[in-house]
């Protein structure tokens, strides 16, 4: 079957590696991992995902619907601001619903009596190569920062959460703003169920020393008779997707410049965000070198610069890898570009398409 691009592809049998090391985890210290849908939502893949984790985790009540409907088990429901209606909402499908605030804590906490409730703290440590997403920056908003008003609730909650890394694959640092962690919230992670550590550990990523990193986990959990939560986004699903394009045209303005059936601004906007280039893996050097840019009319619309082996024209494939976290889950519609289909190759090989997008789809995301 040819396909046609622009789509992305998922690949269950990647998905796979990543989810096999959360069972481990799982398995090997007890600490549950819950989908972080933030970062990757595309449900036809939740069939898999559902056997090797415990559940999902939510940033808003949409979100916390979709993993109750879609992906089962354990519902965590997390908002940086609740409304009223939302609190309705997320009260009767979550199993768990943290707040960022004291504030929201004392306003809705009786209404949510049938689940369980957390706090958000936040330890003033953080892992981040970026101060965009470094939760334990100048200012946060995220989490309890005063331990007095904290320890004035306790009798509140059963749980708390601490989400303080983002992209971190160094175990030191984690096991040592652990320790911190540890010392700083003693008397009050002695009274709590369970305690959930976040996302942004990039456990599975290779080398990293997982059996260690279990060991870390346990003597926490030993230690304060604890259930341990994980809250993976890019973890779980990283190296498992691509967004597969075709050159279009090739121009030239001193260098020369292959434009795809896709966009950065559109269907890759991290990289924008964060001024990183794609990743191509056929690109790993070569005579013939190549600015790859998008469709769209934005001019730093550019997926980055390349060497290839062999020359592209008209019609070349260029495949993006790592297409999976933060990207499908934040393409748009900008310029009315044609959105990527939505394409997953299961374990057992078979080529599902589980999405196509047309005209209407565009036109119906206004009115
Ligand atoms: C973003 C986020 C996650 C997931 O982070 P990853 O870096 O994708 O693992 C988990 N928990 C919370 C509270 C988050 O904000």
């Amino acid at each position: 079957m040819k396909l046609k691009t622009p789509y992305y592809l998922i690949d269950e049998k990647k998905l796979l590696k990543n989810l096999k090391i959360i069972k481990y985890i799982r398995d090997y210290c007890g600490a549950k991992s819950v989908l972080a849908l933030k970062c990757f939502s595309t449900w036809g893949v939740f069939k898999l995902m559902k056997k090797y984790m415990d559940g999902t985790t939510a940033s808003s009540p949409y979100e916390a619907r979709l993993g109750y409907e879609k992906f089962g088990k354990e519902v965590h429901a997390y908002s940086v601001g609740y409304s009223k209606e939302d609190i309705k909402e997320v009260g009767k499908i979550a199993d768990t619903v943290i707040f960022n605030s004291v504030s929201q804590l004392k306003t809705f906490y009786s209404s949510v009596r049938t689940c369980k409730v957390g706090l958000r703290i936040n330890p003033r440590v953080s892992y981040s190569h970026f101060d965009l997403a470094d939760p334990a920056r100048r200012y946060s908003r995220l989490g309890v920062v005063d331990k007095n008003s904290l320890s004035k609730v306790m009798h509140l909650i059963s749980g708390v959460m601490f989400h303080f890394n983002c992209e971190n694959d160094d175990l030191k640092t984690f096991s040592k703003h652990l320790d911190y962690i540890t010392e700083q919230y003693e008397s009050i992670l002695k009274r709590l169920e369970w305690v959930s550590l976040g996302g942004g550990l990039y456990f599975t990523k290779a080398d990293y020393p997982v059996k260690k990193f279990c060991r870390k986990l346990k003597e926490f959990s030993d230690r304060f008779k604890l259930q341990i939560y994980l809250e993976p986004g890019e973890s779980a699903i990283t190296q498992s997707a691509e967004l597969v394009t075709t050159v279009l045209d090739i121009v030239k303005n001193q260098i020369d410049i292959a434009i795809v059936d896709a966009s950065t601004e559109a269907h890759m906007l991290d990289l924008l965000i964060y001024r990183s280039q794609a990743k191509i893996r056929e690109a790993g050097g070569g005579k013939y070198r190549y600015m790859i840019a998008g469709r769209s009319c934005l001019a730093g619309d550019i997926f980055g610069t390349y060497r290839f082996p062999s020359k592209l024209k008209t019609g070349s494939i260029i495949r993006f890898s790592d297409a999976a976290g933060y990207t499908m889950v934040k393409k748009n519609w900008f310029n009315g570009l044609k959105m990527p289909a939505i394409v997953v190759k299961r374990l057992n090989g078979k080529i599902d398409v589980v999405r196509k997008f047309e005209y209407k789809d565009f036109m119906t995301n206004l009115s």
